[in-house]
């Protein structure tokens, strides 16, 4: 047993995120010498079968059907919402309050207005934080920041990023908290993926002029009836951005046959990058400095080299994998949470999302260019 201080989790949510977090805390504990030693200690969900499943299949000591009982239970040192968007604020508040750190699945909230309430709580109380976006952790785009900012593409252009997906494009598929008027919409659920992307690699985006979507007005409501569905399917928009670079972004759930297409490309005076998430060990390079005849999209594979890739695979071209991308997310927030460094995206950044949202959704309602406030 180490001698490590313990970090004791306490996780609210069982499903796709609950179980992805649940490996990122396995493995990072595995693959890198982190501060504490990480307990699994309570997990919540709403029906006793599914919390006593889950505390077994994934190795809790303890289960329960309120999530109260976590924020309430003193030993318990960071609370993990994976649950549906619409609880995030009431979860975190509460935490919060009880004075625990933060794991917190994105968006933040449903509402910028929210999400700020959750930010400046968590600044007054001085805990830490994460929100879950969690591709900004592939080693492959940390090489693509590092690239633009050592002026390897030039000047930067251009830039074109989008994630598309096609979950909801079977327009029998039911309503879910995904089509909540509060917070939901494609944009919302992961234009936002591509809007961290975008500002992680180029910096902030001073200006957009959104056009947001929607395609299929009603679905099944589980109930034999029917709902309204007012959220946009597509949530796209034109961006420019404060070191001069113009580009665009979209968020699409009926993208049919995309399963996971958070690409971009970045246009510069001396080359170009280019990157998709459906092969995300794979950055492809141009360089205006390959002879005439000899250009072309050269591809670099992930490799030791592109840290922290090594702590997973010794060998290049072996590739790491989406659960990994989590390991790597908990690895910067445990580190946070010992103080070694800053958060890397904390609840501030998960409320500068849900303002970039929100002012293209309004940008689109009112046919116009919106400046992002300070
Ligand atoms: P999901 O439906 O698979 O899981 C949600 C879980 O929360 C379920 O186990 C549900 O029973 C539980 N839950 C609901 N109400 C609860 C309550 N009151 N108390 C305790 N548990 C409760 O959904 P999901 O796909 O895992 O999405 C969850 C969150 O993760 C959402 O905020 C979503 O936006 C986010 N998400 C992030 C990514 C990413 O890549 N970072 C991917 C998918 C989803």
């Amino acid at each position: 047993m180490s001698d490590k201080p313990v970090l004791r989790i306490g996780l609210i949510g069982t499903g796709f995120m609950g179980k992805a977090h649940v490996f990122g805390f396995a493995t990072a504990q595995k693959v890198f010498d982190l501060p504490y030693r990480l307990e699994l200690h309570t997990v919540a969900d709403v029906t006793e079968k599914a919390a006593a499943r889950a505390a077994r299949d994934l190795g809790f000591a303890r289960h329960s059907t309120d999530w109260r009982e976590l924020v309430a239970t003193p030993e318990i040192d960071v609370i993990d919402i994976t649950a549906p968007n619409a609880l995030h604020k009431e979860m975190a508040l509460a935490a919060i309050a009880a004075g625990k750190h933060v794991y917190c699945e994105k968006p933040l909230a449903p509402r910028a207005a929210e999400a700020r309430e959750m930010a400046d709580a968590a600044a007054a109380k001085a805990v830490k934080t994460q929100v879950g976006f969690n591709y900004l952790c592939n080693p492959m785009l940390r090489l693509a920041r590092e690239m633009i900012a050592a002026g390897e593409l030039g000047e930067i252009r251009g830039y074109r990023g989008l994630h598309a997906e096609d979950y909801m494009a079977d327009a029998a598929g039911p309503w879910t908290f995904r089509h909540d008027p509060a917070g939901g919409g494609a944009l919302a659920d992961i234009g936002s993926h591509a809007l961290a992307t975008a500002e992680f690699l180029l910096g902030p985006i001073s200006e957009v002029m959104g056009d947001c979507i929607t395609m299929i007005g009603e679905r099944p409501d589980g109930k034999g009836g029917s709902r309204a569905v007012t959220v946009d399917d597509v949530g796209r928009a034109f961006l420019r951005f404060e070191n001069g670079a113009q580009g665009s972004v979209e968020g699409n759930w009926i993208a049919t046959g995309r399963k996971m297409q958070h690409d971009f490309e970045v246009y510069g005076t001396k080359g170009a990058l280019a990157f998709s998430q459906e092969r995300f060990n794979e950055l492809h390079f141009y360089s205006t400095a390959d002879a005439p005849g000899r250009r072309g999209f050269r591809r670099i594979e992930a490799a030791p080299d592109h840290p922290p890739y090594g702590r997973f695979c010794v060998a290049p071209g072996h590739q790491i994998g989406f659960n990994d991308l989590k390991a790597i997310e908990v690895e910067g927030y445990v580190r946070a949470i010992a103080g070694e460094i800053p958060e890397p995206f904390g609840f501030a950044a998960g409320l500068r999302i849900q303002r970039l949202v929100e002012t293209i959704q309004r940008s689109s309602a009112e046919g116009r260019w919106i400046r992002i406030s300070a």
